[in-house]
């Protein structure tokens, strides 16, 4: 059998296939991390969970394959593994309907005042407001997507059933029957919700800067449910605080699990604790999906999802 080190969490579920297969080391168990891969490092030849880096791979001299759980993959230094002949997979497609189902979710939750009219309901409040608020929808206001990858393109399919018109911006323009843009903050400015879904790491460190989030304005939607890293989060804070940004759903964050107080007590932001892809099907299938690309590349030289 050959050893994966388990350097960070992982589900049980994940943990149970993948023992089946693999003998295990964990790492995310010991005591001494330091001393545990003085006695094991040599033994390894995979690893899956947390954030991997340079030092790591370097005091593993066998390493070949690091098998990541989940898509975005912004915790392992790539670039490194690359320049080391060591192998990186990702879990690509099984997330997309839960994480799209969760955007839709939050989007409803923001426009439709979801929790704060939960709140006024439960603590009793409706007697003394007596009708509801009213409130912005989504039939007929217009999505810009920050990102129309394989989450993107689902978000878009979700939208376009609430009767979006749905626009786009990327690097590349897809040729399809949504409206592309290559410039951020004319999208920003065009559309009424800006969501984002496009992967974290330095090729987009802060792209939705103060000016596109001045862009989409006091009647814009700021959802962010890729990383906390792609949106200039003071920025966004005090645009919501000052009233010029309407309001903001978000699932991901800075330096989640915290977050600045400000942005927890603010009445316009809807909270979720990056929880895109947390559900209980998807998660298990992303847990095999790990063990799949494990297997395929130790079984046959390749791996099924490799992200280079
Ligand atoms: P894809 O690779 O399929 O899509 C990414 C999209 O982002 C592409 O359309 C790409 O378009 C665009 N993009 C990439 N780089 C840039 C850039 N520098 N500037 C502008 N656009 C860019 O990824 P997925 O749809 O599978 O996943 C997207 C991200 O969602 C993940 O990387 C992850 O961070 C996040 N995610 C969050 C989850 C959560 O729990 N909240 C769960 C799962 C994923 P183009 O190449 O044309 O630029």
């Amino acid at each position: 059998m050959k050893n994966i080190l388990i350097a960070g969490h992982l589900p049980q579920d994940c943990l149970n296939l993948m023992g089946q297969h693999f003998s295990l080391y964990r790492m995310d168990h010991a005591d001494n991390k330091e001393q545990f891969l003085a006695e094991h490092a040599h033994e390894i030849e995979g690893v899956s969970g947390g954030a991997i880096d340079a030092a790591l791979m370097d005091k593993l001299p066998n390493l070949k394959i690091i098998a990541n759980f989940g898509v975005g993959y912004d915790n392992i230094d790539v670039e490194a593994a690359k320049a080391r002949n060591i192998v990186v997979t990702n879990t690509p497609n099984r997330l997309n309907a839960a994480v799209a189902e969760l955007t839709l979710g939050l989007m409803i939750a923001l426009a439709r005042r979801i929790p704060k009219n939960h709140e006024m309901v439960r603590n009793g409040h409706w007697p003394s407001v007596k009708r509801a608020p009213l409130t912005g929808q989504l039939a007929g206001a217009k999505l810009g997507i920050l990102g129309l990858g394989r989450i993107g393109k689902a978000v878009a399919k979700r939208a376009e059933a609430c009767d979006m018109e749905i626009s786009y911006f990327g690097r590349t323009d897809q040729q399809n029957d949504y409206l592309y843009f290559d410039d951020l903050t004319a999208m920003a400015r065009h559309v009424d919700w800006l969501v984002i879904i496009a992967p974290g790491g330095e090729g987009t460190d802060k792209l939705v800067s103060a000016e596109v989030i001045e862009a989409l304005g006091p009647d814009g939607h700021l959802v962010n449910v890729a990383r906390g890293s792609i949106v200039d989060e003071p920025a966004m804070i005090a645009a919501l605080e000052q009233g010029k940004l309407g309001g903001a759903a978000l699932d991901v964050f800075e330096n989640e699990p915290h977050m600045p107080d400000t942005l927890r007590n603010l009445p316009n932001v809807v909270l979720s604790p990056h929880a895109g892809s947390a559900t209980r099907v998807t998660r298990q299938q992303m847990g095999a999906q790990v063990v799949d690309n494990l297997v395929a590349f130790f079984d046959t030289g390749k791996a099924l999802d490799p992200v280079t």
